[in-house]
């Protein structure tokens, strides 16, 4: 393998808090891995995505650009086309290209996977039916290059038909009853079906042999997505904690479709139990990750790689006074952790205070691979960024309710969650302003997290942002809606309603 191409692997964690990730989590006995790959990484602590949802933020990873460039975004489309993927370009440079993610919405439909040579998705009954031997059944993963779900099969159709239009709100609402059934579906089938914590316990397996295809010389580029940490949160096992906790915990309502329509709003013992099973699917996230660089090891592949962990957008258990993600513009939300181990282990425990985004991570894969910088992408190099504040600062987009016929919610839930603001994160905290009545607001960095204060972000908002940010919210008031626009009722059921 030529030593001048490394791998590049990045691994995005779905819904990722960064107060619970190193180094602000306050609890790093739920990350034993992560915590050690900090200490040979670079740690940016003030990193951000571009988008409080799935969509968006990948958009922007794969291209490199704000959404109102790349145009994935609830005010327009949700499909990637006609932008030059990271995946492109690293493939003209001799790469082998893979995606394998455990987020539905990042398929064939939303052009996410037209880059890469092998791509991998999950399906929605995964986020519920955690069993090894039903994605063997419904003959999960697809082995070749493309989505299984381009022929389903019928048994297959309808098991996601009952689960998207009963499942969700289901399990959401009584996670022990549906934790407690697939237990003892398991038991009484024995091997026959095989209980995993895990959702779409495919991915090691599939990237493992998809590494073990490629010819040694050719250098890899891999996208992982892990969607363990994503509502809702199935109980974990009883064997690793009491019965009594296992109970208590299964008294935690997840249910976001009467959160939206104000019908139950989350007490404090909601919350807190909401947060320790978001940390139970932590720590499974944490030994994946580890499962992960243990595969990179086992092919010979580890030292020569540039791994990335980071997420799309965070997660919000109360924060602000609001459950999950999307819709509202918040620090939780767009704060994303991002450890960036570099090949040889090189800048090891360096963190970094200057600002960075997830489009700067495009520009560091092209300056690894020896490609030619890109001058039209916004994003800059990460390992300029450790030495060298950006010239201006990072944004991000709230799009709120993405599509405007959204039928359960009333008026002024409406008006309260449709947020369509624009984001400048600066010094000592955030600017935001909303696209639809130019009104500008200051946070506070840390007003919403508490107890996160990890620096400071050595930017100044001067005329020339505020000016730039006049541009952009002019672009993006002219938005019309895409052509391919899935309708809300579709969109509802893709999470599970
Ligand atoms: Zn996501």
């Amino acid at each position: 393998m030529s030593p001048d191409k490394p791998n590049i692997v990045v691994v995005i964690v779905d819904c990722a808090r960064v107060v619970d990730f190193p180094p602000a989590s306050k609890r790093p006995e739920t990350t034993p891995y992560l915590t050690d790959l900090e200490k040979e990484s670079v740690t940016f602590v003030n990193a951000f995505s571009t988008s409080n949802w799935t969509l968006p933020a990948h958009a922007s990873i794969l291209t490199g650009l704000y959404p109102w460039q790349h145009g994935v975004h609830g005010k327009a489309q949700t499909s990637l086309r006609a932008h030059r993927t990271v995946f492109d370009e690293l493939r003209s440079l001799g790469y082998r290209a893979a995606l394998l993610s455990a987020n539905p919405h990042i398929d064939e439909g939303s052009g996410m996977t037209a880059g890469a040579d092998f791509a991998c998705h999950g399906t929605w009954p995964e986020l519920y039916l955690r069993s090894r031997s039903l994605s063997r059944f419904f003959r999960l993963p697809a082995t070749e290059s493309g989505s299984r779900t381009d022929q389903p099969d019928e048994m297959y159709s309808i098991l996601d038909g009952f689960l998207r239009r009963h499942g969700g709100r289901f399990t959401a609402m009584f996670p022990r009853c549906w934790d407690g059934a697939l237990r003892v579906l398991s038991k009484v089938s024995r091997e026959n079906f095989e209980l995993s914590s895990e959702v779409s316990p495919w991915i090691e397996d599939t990237l493992s042999s998809w590494i073990a295809r490629q010819a040694d010389g050719d250098p890899i580029i891999a996208f992982v997505n892990l969607m363990d940490c994503h509502e809702p949160y199935l109980l974990r096992s009883p064997k690793k904690s009491s019965l009594r906790d296992w109970w208590e915990l299964g008294r935690a309502n997840q249910d976001h479709v009467s959160w939206l329509v104000e019908g139950w709003s989350p007490g404090p013992d909601d919350v807190q139990r909401l947060h320790a099973l978001y940390l139970g699917s932590l720590a499974h996230v944490d030994q994946r990750i580890r499962r992960i660089t243990q595969i990179l090891e086992k092919h010979n592949r580890w030292e020569n790689t540039l791994f990335i962990v980071t997420g799309d957008h965070g997660q919000q258990l109360g924060e602000d006074g609001v459950l999950f993600h999307g819709f509202r513009d918040s620090e939780s939300l767009t704060r994303v952790p991002l450890i960036v181990r570099l090949p040889g282990r090189r800048l090891r425990g360096r963190v970094v205070q200057n600002s960075a985004s997830i489009i700067d991570i495009y520009p560091t894969a092209l300056e690894l691979a020896g490609g030619e910088s890109n001058r039209s992408l916004p994003g800059v190099s990460l390992i300029e960024l450790v030495s060298r504040a950006r010239d201006s600062p990072v944004f991000s987009l709230s799009d709120g309710v993405p599509w405007n016929r959204w039928p359960y919610l009333n008026p002024d839930r409406k008006e309260y969650l449709d947020q369509f603001s624009i984001s400048c994160h600066a010094r000592h905290g955030r600017f935001t302003k909303n696209i639809k009545t130019g009104k500008m607001q200051v946070h506070p960095t840390g007003s919403e997290l508490g107890a996160l204060r990890i620096g400071d972000n050595p930017i100044e908002v001067g005329a020339e942002t505020l000016s730039m940010m006049d541009t952009i919210c002019s672009q993006l008031r002219t938005i019309q809606r895409g052509p391919n626009q899935a309708e809300p009722a579709d969109h509802l059921s893709g999470w599970g309603y």
